[in-house]
């Protein structure tokens, strides 16, 4: 087995093996359905209810505001689409010109259905201000959704002050947590937020799991009708297996948090010295308050896909900051909307530290 570098963990992270082995009995011995009510059941029901308290705690939640979903993309089409048509009127829908598409392109989906939905612009930082929403917002707004940290770039946003102007309007905060959660530390009460979406694969779970925080009394409708699971507000059988992965990896990475966190910033140093002692023309994209492990960089007069693929000869996987189609590629969203310098942007990279990078064998 040969060592190489996984440096692309905002795009999914290794599982952790406790988490893994949490999954086993569940697939195997204890299969039973948690819908039913015999004996043989009740290890998965017992598990979906201490993974769900777990949960909750790790992000200062009740456990009946957590709703098993099968990640991000759709914690995200929930909480857009499911606030849009909890009554009868077209309000107004506002987020920021810098989200993941799971938000952007649920936003698109609602407005060709006559919802309005209006994008924030955000500063060279990538940073929502809130007097920008305030702006924005009007007594017909139902739903802000800014995301707690890009994937992108990293930056934080300021989450409080803005759903703090949401609430002045009546209007409903949803943040897509999904880069952040297990990352640094979450309150849901002190943030003052509705709904958060999650993903267990950003935190060393198992891919198509997830949830989404709702605060009790939010107005939202169910995300699939069928049967009573998640309190009739998500049907279908759930992934016990993954859940229980979902809460064991969470509970790990917010317990190590902050140690992890001290690791990823002395790599980052490492890698920003490195490029600077090589005499690369760069500039760092994104926040100083970023995600932990972080490092969003445009190289002058360079061309990211092609660093992308000499470094996966290398055995390095790191990811650009452009979207590819069949016949060109494009500068993503989120790097024109914090306005890098033409001769840059096309050089953009983003390398994502985790908490196994440097230990990765093939
Ligand atoms: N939101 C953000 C910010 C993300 O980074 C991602 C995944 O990259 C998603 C949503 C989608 O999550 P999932 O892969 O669990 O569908």
């Amino acid at each position: 087995m040969k060592k190489f570098i996984y440096a692309d963990n905002a795009a999914t992270t290794s599982m952790d093996l406790e988490a893994f082995e949490a999954m086993k009995p569940y697939l195997m011995e204890n299969y039973g359905n948690a819908s039913q009510p015999y004996f043989f059941a009740n290890p998965a029901k017992k598990t979906i209810s201490d993974a769900r308290e777990r949960i909750a705690e790790c992000i200062g939640a009740e456990p009946k505001e957590i709703y098993f979903t099968s990640g991000g993309t759709e914690s995200d089409n929930w909480a857009i689409k499911g606030s849009a048509f909890s009554d009868g009127e077209k309000k107004a829908t506002i987020t920021s010109q810098i989200e993941h598409h799971a938000i952007l392109n649920a936003c698109t989906a609602i407005e060709r259905l006559g919802y309005p939905v209006a994008y924030l612009p955000v500063t060279e930082e990538g940073i929502v201000k809130p007097e920008r929403l305030k702006r924005y917002i009007t007594d017909r707004t139902r739903l802000v959704s800014v995301m707690l940290a890009n994937n992108e770039i990293g930056t934080i946003e300021p989450i409080t002050e803005l759903a703090k102007v949401t609430h002045e309007h009546d209007a409903l905060f949803h943040t897509d947590a999904v880069q952040a959660v297990g990352h640094i530390p979450i309150d849901v009460k002190e943030l003052g937020i509705d709904m958060l979406s999650a993903s267990a694969h950003k935190f060393n779970g198992m891919k198509g799991s997830g949830f989404l925080y709702i605060r009790k009394g939010t107005e939202i409708c169910p995300f699939a009708d069928g049967g009573s699971q998640e309190y009739g507000m998500r049907a279908g059988t759930e992934n016990v297996a993954a859940i229980a992965a979902m809460a064991v990896a969470l509970k790990k990475n917010c317990d190590r948090m902050e140690e992890t966190a001290q690791r990823l910033r002395k790599l980052e140093m490492v890698l920003l010295d490195a490029l600077t002692a090589a005499r690369i023309d760069y500039r760092e994209n994104g926040s100083s308050n970023r995600l932990p492990g972080n490092v969003n960089i445009s190289i002058k007069g360079a061309d990211g896909e092609m660093l992308l693929h000499r470094l996966d000869l290398k055995g390095i996987c790191i990811s650009t900051g452009s979207a590819c189609d069949s016949f060109n590629t494009r500068i993503s969203h989120v790097i024109e909307a914090i306005h890098v310098p033409e001769e840059y942007a096309r050089g953009t990279i983003r390398i994502s530290f985790g908490k196994d990078t440097l230990k990765m064998k093939r």
